[in-house]
């Protein structure tokens, strides 16, 4: 191995299988399960995301972007990838080369698919009220009777991704236009469609819009919030962040830290790990809180680049070399995704990718 910072993330790919197993408990047993990957898999990894929740029961993996794509098919997957409409209609060709169902989500995109030679399975995406890709409703019946009679498709799903999941109203008027849009497409001839409207939000709170598929793709990934992550039985997947002490040292009163961002006023013991928001971790607000020999320390001032600053006056024995957890369990505390998010104002849908990307990785289970 190459040497490296001790500085690292832990994943555990057995919280994957056990969000799964919630997922499919919530869902039943007939409701497909398409687990999402975007983003390199929220941060875990697309490819390892996608081949562990497949193998814990899910039926499918979808996606953004075709590195994604390719991730999970050099993984080994081999059950079905939707393509979330992401590519350029010049890599029509190119995308569907991939060995993925892509998505037409508007006429141009419909125009592209249509050129290529050989007959391909299609999704449809439509716009039920989110504003963003997809067909909007006054497009349907064209989009729809164009898809069925083109011999270049074959279509095999309807979908569309939900906005306002924390108002049941809203939510209701986005499913009657979808039922309204997937009666359409069955008088366009469209039969036996795969209908997914649910990502997790949408799959916690409203069983009863599951369809005959679903879309999750932070439950899977353990990266809730407050309340949705009391809902359901989730667990984290991205455990922690961890790195070691490289110095330990007194500052006297008086000394400035850092930048100038603070003069302290008392002898202070102070220690540094090579982990800063090169590593995802937020550079701002300062301070925040870290595990040390598990006792919280304060962490002092901002993140560094590569480097954070802990205050560890009154740990006893503190020494180089110890392990620091800015995310995770040590002892009896524990630091959470979602104190990170308090702390930074950085939501955990943001925050927890990041760190996961930009991290090392190392995979447990
Ligand atoms: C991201 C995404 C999902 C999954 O959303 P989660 O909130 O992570 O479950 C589902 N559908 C589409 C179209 C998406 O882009």
């Amino acid at each position: 191995m190459t040497l490296d910072r001790p500085t690292w993330i832990d994943i555990d790919l057995e919280a994957i299988r056990h969000n799964v197993r919630t997922t499919r408990r919530l869902v039943g047993p007939n409701v497909k399960i398409f687990v999402v990957c975007k983003g390199d898999g929220y941060g875990i990894g697309a490819g390892v995301l996608a081949k562990t929740a497949i193998e814990a029961g899910a039926d499918a993996a979808a996606c953004s972007s075709p590195s994604d794509a390719s991730a999970i098919r050099s993984a080994g997957v081999t059950a079905p990838i939707l393509l979330y409409a992401s590519t350029s209609t010049v890599d029509a060709a190119a995308t569907v080369s991939l060995g993925v169902i892509p998505t037409i989500h508007d006429f141009s995109s419909l125009d592209a698919f249509s050129e290529l030679s050989e007959l391909n399975e299609v999704y449809i995406k439509i716009d039920c009220g989110f504003g963003r890709l997809g067909f909007t409703a006054p497009e349907w019946s064209e989009a729809f009777q164009r898809l069925a009679s083109s011999s270049r498709f074959k279509v095999a799903g309807l979908y569309c991704h939900l906005g306002s999941t924390e108002d049941r109203a809203k939510l209701e008027l986005q499913l009657e236009k979808f039922h309204s849009a997937a009666a359409q497409a069955k008088a366009a001839g469209l039969h036996d469609l795969v209908l997914m409207i649910a990502s997790s939000r949408v799959t916690i709170g409203q069983i009863g819009f599951n369809m005959n598929a679903v879309n999750p793709g932070r439950m899977i990934c353990g990266i809730l919030e407050e309340p949705w992550n009391r809902l359901a039985d989730i667990r984290p997947v991205l455990t922690s962040l961890k790195s070691k002490l490289i110095q330990v040292k007194m500052l006297a009163a008086g000394s400035t830290l850092a930048y100038g961002e603070a003069v302290i006023g008392r002898d202070m013991l102070i220690a540094i790990a090579p982990v800063g928001f090169a590593d995802g971790y937020p550079r701002l607000p300062a301070g925040g809180v870290a595990l040390i020999r598990g006792q919280r320390v304060p962490i002092l001032g901002s993140r560094a680049t590569e480097h954070t600053t802990f205050d560890v006056t009154d740990v006893d024995g503190v020494a180089v070399n110890d392990e620091v957890v800015l995310l995770g369990r040590q002892g009896e505390h524990v630091i959470t995704g979602n104190d990170i998010a308090d702390h930074t104002g950085v939501p955990l849908i943001e925050l927890l990718p990041r760190i996961g990307r930009l991290a090392r990785r190392v995979y447990h289970g």
